[in-house]
């Protein structure tokens, strides 16, 4: 035992001094060094095991230790491992069309790397539509408060938290934002969805801008990193619907939404829209390997089919649809519907947001337990009178117990100014259920602790 914590001690050392991580401060205390993974679970470097109820970054959707999405690559990179997109290649070509198929029929594929790059990518495809299409001076991008899109220059503009930005101003221009939907906080009770307050600051922040200017609007279904906002029913309807009437694309960003964490094949299909463009990650691959992709409706991909010198996507990356990340996805896919990891995700969700509320109504603290799917959020209040926002400190016990007891939970931290309070839950798909019960139990027992 002495012997493997020093062990641990070792690498600590050596990691305080070569690797640089995203997201914190520098703390050894709080840094887990990981070994192994099974399932839902984690082993560190000194045996230590954690259930993973974030999914790594809310990615590894099929859990760990799948054997079979290893081999898909491994027989990938013997046949070829690498040739570009700018030519073609069967991995890709089978992945796109399953997407497409998954998408409903309507949407051509561009593969990046990461969420970052994927939305960077539609916002270049959306300026672009409405430059081959005659309409010169639509280049904004509308997005919202608390949401994450991504840490490059223009995913970053496009976020909606100030506290990530902060010394990495100016970033790039034309992104405007406007209030996320809050049904903890808002008044919802309206009778037609285009009354809600936060799709009439939609409406009107476009007009103010005048509406030709406005190239897209950007929206994840629910957000999810800016503390799990699910939005009231009728929103994103309603959303769709004001963008169209500006002439404003609809760039939907799945990177966390899709690939059954909201108990749907995409988080857009719990809402009944048809967005121009979506973005994908993480969950494509369940993060064994880097991939994301652009869906683009047909129709925005044949504007780009003119003959004009500059008509074509002038856009390129060396990796994005990597043939080995490609045949990965697929199997990775294929696991999903063979376990019907979808509505699993839905039944599981609902199951444990019930068990959730009811044994969390009475806490003091607990202001909102919210969610779709294994995507969970609970809001940690000062006085459920005033919703004031609880003192990250407690909120960090909470977090802090957990991982004593042996799970890893995240929060919205650091990220929302003035609301890092809010408990988020994102388990991989197929967790069991013993182990979503020793979460609830767990959790419920630390937030009884926490003073
Ligand atoms: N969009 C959303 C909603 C995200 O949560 C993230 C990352 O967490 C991104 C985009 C950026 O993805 P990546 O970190 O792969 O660049």
């Amino acid at each position: 035992m002495v012997q493997t914590e020093r062990f641990q001690d070792t690498l600590l050392e050596k990691d305080e001094k070569y690797v640089w991580h995203s997201m914190k401060p520098y703390n050894p205390k709080a840094t887990i060094v990981a070994e192994r993974a099974e399932g839902s679970w984690v082993t560190d470097v000194d045996g230590k095991r954690y259930l993973d109820a974030m999914a790594g970054l809310w990615c590894v959707n099929v859990g760990y230790g799948r054997t079979e999405l290893a081999d898909a690559a491994y027989e990938q990179l013997k046949e070829m491992a690498y040739f570009p997109l700018s030519q073609s290649h069967i991995p890709a070509i089978k992945l796109a069309e399953k997407l497409n198929k998954m998408l409903g029929d309507d949407y051509v594929i561009f593969f990046s790397n990461s969420g970052s790059e994927a939305n960077e990518t539609a916002f270049k495809i959306a300026r672009q539509y409405h430059q081959q299409k005659g309409d010169y001076q639509r280049y904004k991008i509308v997005s919202r408060y608390r949401a994450y899109h991504g840490n490059s220059i223009g995913a970053l503009a496009a976020t909606g938290q100030a506290q990530r930005k902060y010394k990495y101003e100016p970033l790039a221009p034309g992104f405007i934002h406007v209030s996320p939907p809050d049904s903890y906080r808002d008044d919802t009770n309206v009778s037609d969805p285009m009354q809600l307050s936060s799709v009439q600051d939609i409406d009107r922040t476009m007009t103010w801008e005048l509406s030709e200017t406005i190239a897209a609007m950007i929206m994840e279904p629910i957000i999810t990193g800016g503390g799990i906002l699910v939005p009231p029913d009728g929103y994103m309807k309603a959303a769709e619907a004001v963008c169209k009437k500006h002439g404003a694309l609809l760039i939907v960003d799945e990177v966390i939404c899709g690939f059954g964490r909201t108990g749907k094949p995409f988080g857009f299909m719990n809402y009944a829209v048809k967005p121009d463009i979506i973005t994908m990650a993480k969950g494509i691959t369940s993060a064994y390997l880097p991939l994301s992709a652009t869906a683009v409706r047909k129709e925005i991909y044949d504007a780009f089919k003119g003959t004009e010198e500059y008509d074509y996507f002038r856009h390129v990356n060396t990796f994005g649809g990597n043939p080995a990340a490609c045949a990965l996805a697929l199997k990775n896919l294929e696991i999903m519907e063979k376990e019907n990891l979808f509505e699993r995700s839905r039944e599981l969700g609902e199951k444990v947001l019930n068990e959730l509320k009811t044994l969390l109504q009475e806490h003091p603290y607990v202001g909102d337990v919210r969610g779709k799917g294994l995507l969970i959020g609970i809001e940690l209040v000062k006085d459920k009178g005033t919703k004031e926002p609880l003192d990250v400190r407690l909120v960090n016990q909470v977090i802090a117990i957990c991982k004593d007891n042996g799970i890893i939970i995240g929060k919205n931290g650091a990220t929302v100014a003035g609301y890092n309070n809010v408990l988020t839950l994102a388990p991989p798909l197929n967790i069991e259920e013993k182990d979503l019960n020793f979460l609830v139990k767990t959790l419920t027992e630390a937030l009884n602790q926490i003073k």
